[in-house]
């Protein structure tokens, strides 16, 4: 715990320390300890049973007498309404409730309840399922009265967007963990990545949100590539991860003009799976590429407007008509029949390339085939991929239960004069080794993800991604996530 503090002073404006983590002998003597250190941070000390997110069950008696004790050092106490009066003696204090289970909660009586005592701050914590669900806990902000500040926070990932803007809309304090793997309440964010990825500190209510709306998004690199991009060009915006799951109530509630009960200043968003298609009904407009693919995977707001934009097809064909040259002509078959290979379909097609679309199940690749305007054919143990390009667009070689597979050995891809792996991975996937082996030049998905990514930046921003800054955040994030 000592280690700790002295750690968080590197970030922490403010340090909280968790008693109920302790034995009950092992109290008394912390406090002296963290007396000793002389710190310079102020301090907020808790001590929670498990039910409002304490380490080990302390009973009603403990918890009555552990907050009794006058601590006159440079401790603020949080305590849970039902023992706050007992904590009168601390001179600052914060109100708290935490809901874990993400049952229905009488927000308004709790907040009501906490309200009614001589807090200083009050601090809700309520778990939500949807991002949705967030709204109540967010909108509380408005009703603080008697001077007193507030804490709301949605916890779990669909509520990490009020961690990330709450300073700039009035909360008291944004909660952090000190490490990623150490976080003390669902959805915490690391207090390096609040700072340096999120910029917390520098946003304000005319900064700009951008975010990705998917489900599930927790392991997105675009907050990665576009904070670094809006930091380095000076933007005043942010891009945080949305965690949608009913689609009609985040547009309805929380970006549409006339609807919504919210305001963040949305000013676009990246679109993931399993809202490609489902967010085209919802827009006012959608550019030819995204019509033709069938899928959107960028939103602009212009004028309380929503326009569709693809740029997959852009980012997969960038760099790889910088490394293969003119594809006028070129073999190309596409592994795979979703949406990844629909984009890069698309993309060589206008390119003038020969594509072929196959994939295990011959309908699907068909329909795509047939959509697009290409040839389709059947993926099975035998085949034979006589291409000038090949293309991975299916999910073999992603770093998990599939990080082994591959479609072909470096003996079947002889003749091959491209390999383009689109599954992004900081090290070699599978079929990037093979063609190693059989001396093929190949690249892996990062580079379709950076090209996407700054397309995105230039419809949103009118300005040139910096392309350069953004791989090097992106490549040092992947780095991070499979080590
Ligand atoms: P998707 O819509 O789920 O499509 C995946 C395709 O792969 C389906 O046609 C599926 O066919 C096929 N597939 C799944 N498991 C397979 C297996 N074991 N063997 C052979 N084929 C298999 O996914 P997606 O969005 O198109 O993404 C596909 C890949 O591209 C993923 O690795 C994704 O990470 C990558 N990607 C990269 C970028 C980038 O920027 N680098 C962008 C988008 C996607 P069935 O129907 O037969 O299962």
């Amino acid at each position: 715990m000592i280690a700790k503090i002295k750690r968080a002073k590197e970030f922490a404006d403010v340090i909280e320390v968790r008693f109920d983590c302790l034995t009950s002998d092992q109290i008394d003597p912390t406090f002296a300890m963290i007396d000793a250190l002389q710190i310079s941070r102020q301090l907020i000390a808790t001590f929670r049973p498990v039910a409002q997110g304490g380490r080990k069950d302390v009973s009603l008696g403990e918890r009555k007498e552990f907050w009794q004790k006058t601590h006159e050092r440079c401790f603020a106490a949080d305590v849970e309404e039902d023992v706050f009066p007992f904590a009168a003696s601390w001179k600052r204090r914060i109100a708290s409730f935490h809901d874990f289970d993400g049952g229905s909660v009488n927000l308004n009586g709790v907040f009501e309840a906490l309200s009614n005592t001589d807090a200083d701050v009050i601090k809700m914590a309520v778990t939500v399922d949807d991002i949705s669900d967030s709204i109540p806990v967010w909108n509380l902000r408005e009703r603080a009265k008697d001077g007193k500040k507030i804490v709301p926070i949605a916890m779990g990932e669909a509520g990490k967007w009020t961690r990330i803007l709450g300073l700039a809309h009035g909360a008291f304090l944004t909660y952090a963990s000190l490490d990623d793997g150490d976080k003390t309440a669902p959805g915490q964010i690391s207090a390096r990545d609040l700072i340096e990825t999120y910029r917390i500190k520098e946003l304000d209510l005319e900064t700009t949100v951008y975010g990705v709306i998917g489900d599930p998004v927790s392991e997105s690199l675009s907050p990665y590539m576009h904070n670094g991009a809006f930091a380095e060009q000076k933007v005043n915006a942010v891009f945080i991860p949305l965690q949608v799951r009913d689609l009609n109530e985040f547009i309805c509630r929380m970006v549409k003009r006339e609807t919504r009960e919210v305001e963040l200043n949305f000013n676009g968003f990246s679109v993931t799976m399993p809202h490609k298609q489902a967010i085209i009904k919802h827009l006012d407009s959608i550019d030819a590429a995204a019509e033709n693919i069938g899928a959107v995977n960028t939103v602009k707001i212009e004028n309380d407007k929503l326009i569709g934009y693809n740029t997959d097809a852009y980012g997969f064909i960038t760099p790889l008509k910088e490394l293969y040259g003119d594809l006028k002509g070129a073999n190309v078959f596409v592994f795979g029949a979703g949406g990844a290979a629909r984009a890069c379909a698309f993309g060589l097609k206008q390119e003038g390339g020969e594509v072929t679309i196959v994939a295990r199940n011959k309908s699907k690749a068909d329909q795509v085939a047939n959509e697009l305007g290409v040839r389709s054919g059947q993926l099975d143990a035998y085949y034979d991929p006589t291409a000038d390009i090949v293309v991975n667009a299916t999910p073999l070689g992603m770093k998990g239960e599939l990080e082994n597979d591959c479609l072909f050995t470096a003996e079947q891809l002889e003749g091959v004069k491209f390999i383009y792996d689109l599954v992004t991975r900081a090290d070699d996937t599978p079929l990037i080794r093979e063609a190693k082996k059989a001396n093929i030049p190949a690249i892996g998905g990062i580079e379709m993800l950076l090209h996407q990514g700054a397309k995105q930046f230039e419809i949103w921003t009118g300005q040139t991604a910096p392309i350069g800054k953004i791989k090097a955040a992106l490549t040092k994030k992947i780095q991070q996530t499979q080590k």
